[in-house]
């Protein structure tokens, strides 16, 4: 991949590096945060020590993956960004559903299609020098899912062979443009923005899920979808319950 080829395709006014291999990008972006002049776009070749939420492990491999982080800077508190991992869903879907392949969405924050994970988000944030705060967005996309790398996940995951084909830097271009596009929206107008159209895309809609903390059921009721603050809408026995994304995973209830 190339910066300069990937720049000069996308409409976003970011800056782009590309390295060839690291261990996270997220961890470079905010390592550097403090130093950096605007948002810019970190893409890894090959990644080797991809990162999920808590402490979670990012597979990926140089043939068959895009790995990249993006560092945007936002105006007000840690506050200003509540929905922010969804609002990038969002956008990752409508970047891909425009180039021809359905996703859907699986709360809080994965890219699913035909039922498995094809991307994950992970938005990590620091505050900023100048005021603000730095939200640090790493997103991994499946290109293609080698018997393998399933393997090694225990579970069974989604690739893109359609967008595999396409050329890498014009694909991360058009990511980018979805991503910058959106950010600057949420900036704007926060979640509620996004809020319907996370719905639209919502995987399990109206299908009975449970919440697991550390590997146990918290909580079981059929997805309702998300409120304009990217909670989770559980109807449950006792009512409506709606879910912050804490350290929680939602399945479908076998
Ligand atoms: P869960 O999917 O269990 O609800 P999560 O949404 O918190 O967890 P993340 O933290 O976004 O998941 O991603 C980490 C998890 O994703 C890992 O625990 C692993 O199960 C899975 N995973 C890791 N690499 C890949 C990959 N390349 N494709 C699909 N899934 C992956």
């Amino acid at each position: 991949m190339n910066a300069a080829h990937i720049a000069a395709r996308s409409r976003s006014g970011v800056a782009v590096e590309v390295v060839g291999e690291t261990g996270s990008t997220n961890a470079d972006l905010l390592a550097r945060a403090a130093g950096l002049a605007g948002p810019l776009l970190l893409v890894a070749e090959h990644q080797t020590a991809g990162r999920g939420r808590a402490g979670r492990s990012w597979l990926s491999s140089a043939e068959g993956s895009l790995t990249f982080s993006l560092a945007w800077r936002f105006e007000g508190g840690p506050q200003a960004l509540t929905g922010l991992p969804l609002a990038i869903g969002v956008a990752l879907a409508e970047t891909i559903s425009a180039l021809g392949v359905q996703v859907q969405l699986k709360w809080p924050n994965d890219v699913l299609k035909d039922g498995d994970k094809l991307a994950g988000i992970l938005v990590e944030t620091q505050n900023a020098p100048g005021g603000g705060v730095w939200a640090v967005i790493g997103i991994g996309l499946n290109l293609l899912m080698p018997d393998e790398m399933e393997a090694r996940l225990g579970r069974s995951a989604a690739g893109v062979p359609w967008l595999a084909r396409m050329e890498r830097d014009t694909l991360v271009a058009a990511l980018l443009d979805g991503l910058a596009a959106a950010l600057r929206e949420f900036a704007a107008r926060g979640f509620g923005a996004f809020s319907a159209r996370w719905n639209l895309r919502h995987a399990w809609q109206g299908e009975t899920v449970v919440l697991l903390d550390a590997g146990k059921v918290v909580q079981e009721g059929l997805a309702a979808g998300v409120d304009d603050s990217g909670r989770l809408l559980l109807d449950t026995v006792d009512g409506r319950m709606p879910v912050l994304a804490g350290d929680v995973s939602l399945r479908v209830k076998a």
